[in-house]
């Protein structure tokens, strides 16, 4: 590691920005060590927000029908071969049914961009989610809607949403993305979503197709600037159906070594170790946790439709049940000790939960969760 590097590093730490060209430079420059020191220095300021406390969110994958045509994506409209489900209101009720009792606090509802789920629809189901968990957070993950739709979302019962920026730099998206697509839509989602309140997540995939040390430089302005109460990032994974079929994979060592850029400059962020990065390497979601990752999705969507929601090629956890999932991250979890907690886990300093008269320990005191999700056969009360 270059002396200039270090000082970028220790500068990061220090005043939680750095110059666009800078992070770009420390990019490019990167070699193990600094990320070593990147990882250990992410690591320490995750444990001084979050304690060794791990937020476990139930993944529930409602439909692999989608209108769009991202040209990354295994479930893009033009992919003739990908098998289609979607879940009923009902079902998706039962999976979160299944997931409370296994101790989860938050559900994670995320599909393609399915007509199916209107307004009323999809409200529907928020609404019924909350009434039988109250304790619990919803968190929505699909894709682009009006500012009336997010709304309604919000005021049937929504806490959070996931909506990746893919891209910070308008023409590296359009290379991305259809030409019925726009980055100013995308966008003006994000600023929506905030205004409302939402906790908002963006993000992108880790070594897209054409990307830049200068494009990730603008990721993590972005990322820096607007200030998201979550971000999610992973490797891009090729899909065999999808005209990036060729290209290349995102590393893990990328990465883990952005997560902990991130985890530097928003030590709060809610920072999720995904599935994509369980894809490239075998121990990848624990090695995020240590690179400064501080959440893990277990899927709690039903085996049958698992495979069909096949964003890209080889993804892991396709045959489990939910217990399986939750067991094996909760082991994987220890590995490298961290505990998963029973918690909504908030933006630590967000205030929704406490509207529903909702303690959230994280936010009570930092490092002080200390309630863990229940074990199999035991059922959380
Ligand atoms: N329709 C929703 C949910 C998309 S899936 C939306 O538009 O937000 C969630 C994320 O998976 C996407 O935002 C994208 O960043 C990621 N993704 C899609 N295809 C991928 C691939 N081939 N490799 C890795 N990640 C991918």
């Amino acid at each position: 590691m270059t002396e200039r590097v270090k000082s970028l590093i220790f500068r990061l730490e220090r005043e939680q920005s750095l110059p666009e060209r800078e992070y770009a430079e420390l990019i490019r420059d990167r070699d193990e060590e600094a990320a070593a020191l990147l990882a250990r220095l992410a690591s320490e300021k995750r444990r001084a927000v979050f304690g060794d406390a791990v937020y476990t969110r139930g993944l529930i994958e409602i439909s692999s029908i989608c209108k769009n045509n991202c040209l990354y994506c295994g479930i893009r409209r033009d992919n003739i071969l990908a098998e289609r489900y979607r879940l009923t209101p009902e079902e998706i009720l039962a999976c979160a049914d299944e997931g409370h009792a296994l101790g989860f606090r938050t559900f994670v509802l995320q599909g393609g961009e399915d007509p199916f789920y209107t307004d009323e629809v999809l409200c529907g189901i928020v609404r019924q989610l909350k009434e039988r968990h109250p304790d619990c957070a919803v968190t929505l993950s699909v894709g682009e809607r009006s500012r009336e739709s997010y709304q309604a979302l919000r005021e049937a019962g929504a806490d959070r949403y996931l909506l990746r920026h893919e891209t910070a730099d308008p023409d590296h998206y359009a290379k991305l993305h259809p030409r019925e697509m726009s980055f100013d839509n995308r966008m003006r989602c994000l600023r929506d979503l905030k205004e409302l309140g939402y906790q908002t997540g963006c993000g992108f995939m880790v070594g897209s197709p054409f990307q830049t040390p200068e494009n990730l430089a603008g990721d993590l302005k972005f990322i820096e600037t607007f200030r998201p109460a979550m971000c999610g990032i992973g490797p891009f994974v090729p899909h065999r159906n999808t005209p990036f079929r060729d290209h290349a994979p995102g590393t893990a060592e990328l990465t883990l070594f952005l997560l902990s850029v991130i985890r530097l400059m928003l030590p709060e962020v809610l920072l999720p170790a995904t599935t994509a990065l369980g894809t490239v390497l075998p121990r990848g979601r624990e090695a995020g946790i240590l690179a400064g990752a501080n959440v893990v999705m277990p899927n709690l969507s039903p085996v049958r439709v698992r495979k069909k929601y096949e964003l890209y090629d080889n993804k892991i956890c396709t045959g489990e049940e939910s217990a399986q999932c939750r067991d094996c991250l909760q082991q994987r979890m220890r590995s490298v000790g961290c505990f998963p907690a029973v918690d909504r886990g908030d933006a630590p300093g967000y205030t929704s939960a406490k509207k529903n008269g909702i303690i959230n320990e994280g936010r009570k005191k930092h490092g002080k969760i200390r309630s863990e999700i229940p074990e199999s056969g035991r059922i959380h009360q």
